[in-house]
């Protein structure tokens, strides 16, 4: 005589793990959970009694965790990525029977959830690779989830995949995302977007301080309204909040006393790796996964700036004739230009796997499966849904008509700011990567002709010609 099973189980009680049980038991789902560290599965079940005896119940041990749970069995792992996911799967291997599935819910990368898929087959078990954006709140209340794998195992836990998802006007917030590892691939193209917004912001907020002399009440002012209009999204309404917290342990705003220096932890790398592997241009995404390894040379930074002060570098332009109000204008419509732009690369990259892998990615449906619950979440991405739904083997988001006339809209206002920038001596990395790209997406002839010339010349590695076909080689030395 056995209880009643769960529906479903978790093991890895760490920040998210805890919140996404809470979430699924919440939703009315058995649950069992369970934890290397038993610590944490005592922490769970406490919380699950404190928020109103959700039926959740703590596991102590791997094979009572996984009989605790009804066949076939779906075991979400959120545990740090890596071979603790390894060593999670054998544990729990052991107890699991073919037709079971594995869950991987972590930051996992897509060849490891491949070679796991092919792992775990071999004991006829099943396995999802499912990306979770949203962080500790979204796991709690609604996170963006990028399932992909196994559709059979999909579809036995699509309607607890469904309930637990943030929702949004069109739905919840996930969709099976296609074969093997391609919904950590999705995960990660989402963070190396996440990179370029945090980027875009960062170098708003730079100039309007800088070159428009913003104080943090006035930062926070503008962001709010901002979060009003068309650049409403999470990142944009968090911004806001930021400028408004005080230092608790002195005079001033906190984020004045934040020492600029940015962490990671490896998901933008990632994304710019495989932009580069798959020959996908991704300025936006590159350079902010620059700016932060620059970041981190503080002290080489101060050093340089001496240095170059002392070598007679001046202090930047004199930026005292600046018309505020309309460089906040122009700095909004540089930030929502650049953005379009960002997207794009992020988009190609993964229309450019999805083509490599065969995953069929619908391009339409990640971006409305991004509108609620992750960190990229944005009013935004309901234009990136229309657009690819309107033409889902659209080239690039910047020959979208909507988002054409959209960037010809903005865009004398973008070159605007990143002149200025450039004269103020402010590096505008992301909005300036997103202009070159978008000056070089959009010309119909590029000096490539030049490089592609040298290459000949000193190389013989031949050239086209723009007014007949073939390949041609020249003595370009003898001829000159
Ligand atoms: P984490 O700090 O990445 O990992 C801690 C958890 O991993 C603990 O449960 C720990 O168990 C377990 N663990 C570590 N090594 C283990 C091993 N060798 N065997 C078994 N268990 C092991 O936790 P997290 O921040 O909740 O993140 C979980 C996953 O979600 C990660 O892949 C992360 O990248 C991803 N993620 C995190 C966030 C976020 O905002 N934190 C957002 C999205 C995605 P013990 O308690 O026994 O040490």
């Amino acid at each position: 005589e056995s209880a009643a099973l769960s529906r479903i189980g978790l093991a890895g009680l760490a920040v998210m793990g805890q919140n996404l049980a809470l979430n699924i038991a919440e939703k009315g789902f058995p649950i069992s959970v369970y934890n290397r560290t038993a610590s944490k599965v005592d922490e769970t079940v406490d919380r699950a009694r404190n928020e109103g005896f959700l039926p959740l119940t703590g596991q102590y041990n791997p094979r009572e965790f996984v009989l605790s749970i009804q066949r076939p069995r779906s075991v979400i792992i959120l545990v740090k990525a890596g071979a603790p996911v390894d060593q999670t799967i054998a544990a729990l291997s052991d107890h699991l029977e073919p037709g079971d599935c594995i869950i991987d819910g972590g930051n996992e990368w897509y060849e490891n959830t491949e070679r796991r898929i092919s792992q775990v087959a071999d004991k006829g078990l099943l396995y999802l690779g499912m990306g979770v954006s949203g962080g500790e709140d979204g796991a709690r209340y609604g996170p963006s989830l990028m399932p992909g794998g196994s559709k059979t195992a999909y579809n036995n836990v699509h309607d607890i995949l469904h309930k637990i998802a943030a929702q949004v006007d069109d739905g919840p917030c996930v969709t099976y995302i296609g074969e093997g590892g391609s919904g950590n691939f999705v995960k990660m193209v989402h963070n190396g977007i996440e990179y370029g917004d945090m980027q875009l912001i960062s170098e708003a907020y730079d100039v309007l301080k800088h070159v428009g002399g913003l104080s943090n009440p006035e930062l926070a002012d503008i962001f709010a309204e901002w979060n009003s209009g068309e650049l409403e999204s999470f990142l944009i309404e968090i911004t806001a909040d930021i400028f408004k917290v005080k230092d608790e342990d002195g005079e001033g705003f906190l984020v004045d006393k934040v020492l600029d220096k940015t962490g990671m932890k490896g998901t933008g790398k990632w994304t710019v790796k495989q932009a580069a592997d798959l020959s996908i241009a991704a300025p936006t995404i590159a350079g902010s996964l620059d700016c932060r390894y620059l970041s981190g040379l503080k002290e080489e930074r101060e050093n340089a700036a001496t240095v170059l002060k002392k070598a007679g570098l001046s202090d930047g332009i004199d930026v005292s004739g600046v018309d505020k109000k309309r460089l906040i204008d122009d700095v909004r419509q540089a930030l929502y230009a650049s953005k379009i732009c960002s997207y794009a690369q992020g988009m190609n990259l993964l229309k450019a796997k999805s083509n490599e892998k065969g995953w069929n990615l619908n391009l339409a449906e990640l971006a409305r499966i991004w509108k609620g619950g992750c960190i990229i979440r944005a009013v935004f991405l309901d234009r990136i849904n229309k657009a690819y739904r309107r033409n889902p083997d659209l080239a690039n988001l910047i020959v979208d008509p909507d988002f054409a006339i959209e960037m010809v809209q903005r865009e004398s206002a973008w070159r605007r700011v990143v002149n200025l920038a450039v004269s103020a001596g402010i590096s505008t990395t992301g909005m300036g990567g997103s202009l070159s790209y978008f000056d070089n997406y959009r010309r119909g002839r590029l000096p490539a002709n030049l490089v592609q010339a040298q290459r000949d010349l000193f190389g013989a590695h031949t050239y086209e010609r723009v007014d007949r076909p073939g390949s041609f080689h020249t003595e370009w030395t003898k001829l000159a």
